[in-house]
């Protein structure tokens, strides 16, 4: 159903259980959904210590790797070895983490995941001071004439994402929204054209 659907990425919570309250998936989904898959894998890691799953998580096909900015004390390095393995490099950042502490790194980025709502599980109501960090980083990203992608997962629907983009938003995650709607292919469809 994706592959056939405007959907652009396919988007991946892999939850560790210590850094979210919640248990997902880990490599071997990766590996069977990549053998399907004509979109590319954005793998999301909810994770304490990312550093010895990024080569890993490559071989297994992931083409973008985001690791949390609270859980990396190098995220300079993290972001190197990411792209090393010849991925797109990823930054997330939860609710109440300010846009601000990428303004050293932002160069190296190529997508920022802002959490709207708290890691974890699925379906929550959006944190309405999304709209503000998307406006702070997109003035960040042009600031420092970098390229990065601003991508906002939790509580994405046909209202929060119209309101997304014309914040600046570049790449919107959705994941209930889409699954639970009757026609997923449709929903895809009008996300994309909001
Ligand atoms: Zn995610």
């Amino acid at each position: 159903m994706i592959n056939q659907s405007e959907a652009d990425w396919i988007h991946f919570d892999v939850m560790d259980g210590v850094f979210v309250p919640n248990i997902s998936f880990g490599l071997p989904v990766i590996q069977a959904v990549k053998k399907l898959a004509e979109k590319p894998l954005d793998v999301h890691l909810m994770i304490i210590n990312p550093d010895p799953f990024i080569k890993p998580f490559g071989d297994s096909g992931a083409d973008i790797l985001t690791v949390h900015y609270e859980v990396c004390n190098h995220l300079h390095r993290t972001l190197g070895s990411i792209r090393n393995e010849g991925m797109m490099t990823g930054v997330a950042l939860n609710p109440h983490t300010s846009v601000d502490v990428l303004e050293s790194i932002i160069n190296e980025v190529d997508v920022v995941l802002l959490m709207s709502v708290n890691p974890g599980f699925g379906g929550q109501k959006f944190i309405q001071n999304t709209y503000q960090k998307v406006i702070r980083l997109r003035r960040l990203i042009e600031e420092k004439e970098a390229n990065t992608l601003i991508e906002i997962d939790g509580g994405v629907n046909l209202g929060t994402g119209k309101l997304l983009f014309e914040a600046g938003a570049d790449v919107l995650v959705a994941g209930s929204f889409i699954f639970d709607a009757e026609n997923p292919v449709r929903t895809i469809h009008q996300l994309r054209n909001v």
